[in-house]
């Protein structure tokens, strides 16, 4: 991962992606959705890329799988307001197809520079998309609910919320899931405390 520069900040990354023209994304893009949340987060969520309602808002999940997301935070006692969410590729895909490597490609300078910035606890890698394409991983189903280790940054691994709307077995896996999340974040915070005592 890329390290900060000094004079790098939320607000300016933010404005680049909105003028960003590095992929052919910008073309079909109405608003560009840098991801929103604290610098101080210690949980960043990474989806797959905004949808319609991110699209057209210019805030992530603020649709049907951001309605889902909401509800398990919720229901894992974990505020939004306290955590960061963005996505692999900060503009929408023409009918959600799944980012291309190329989009990708061009996108992850962004996205490093915030993971630098906020240098969260955990990074919750939400789904397929976000597992492949920043751990190189395949199967989410088979690792889902695990914590992996990369040079020096915890990750957690789950389904994406959207993939909970057809499929109840789904949704309460991710709020097992999430929940887990939370004890993980609050286990942290108990230890780093204790080695002031
Ligand atoms: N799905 C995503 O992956 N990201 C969003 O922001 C919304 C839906
Ligand atoms: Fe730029 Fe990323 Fe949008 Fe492509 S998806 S135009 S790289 S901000």
């Amino acid at each position: 991962m890329a390290t900060q520069k000094h004079d790098d900040s939320l607000e300016k990354i933010a404005a680049e992606v909105r003028g960003c023209p590095l992929c052919k994304l910008a073309r079909t893009r109405k608003n560009a959705v840098p991801g929103e949340g604290q610098l101080s987060a210690k949980i960043m969520f990474i989806g797959e890329a905004p949808g319609k309602s991110e699209d057209e808002k210019g805030r992530p999940f603020v649709g049907a799988a951001g309605r889902i997301l909401d509800n398990l935070l919720q229901k894992a006692g974990i505020e939004r307001s306290q955590v960061f969410i963005t996505n692999v590729v900060k503009c929408r895909p023409p009918n959600n197809r799944v980012p291309e490597e190329d989009e990708s490609a061009a996108c992850r300078p962004y996205l490093e520079r915030q993971i630098a910035l906020i240098r969260p606890e955990v990074i919750c890698i939400l789904g397929r998309t976000a597992y492949s394409s920043v751990l190189g991983g395949g199967s989410i189903t088979a690792n889902r609910g695990k914590i992996v280790k990369k040079a020096g940054q915890k990750y957690f691994l789950t389904f994406h919320p959207a993939a909970a709307i057809y499929n109840k077995n789904l949704l309460s896996a991710l709020e097992t899931d999430l929940k887990k999340l939370s004890k993980e974040i609050k286990k942290e915070g108990k230890s780093s405390m204790e080695d002031y005592l």
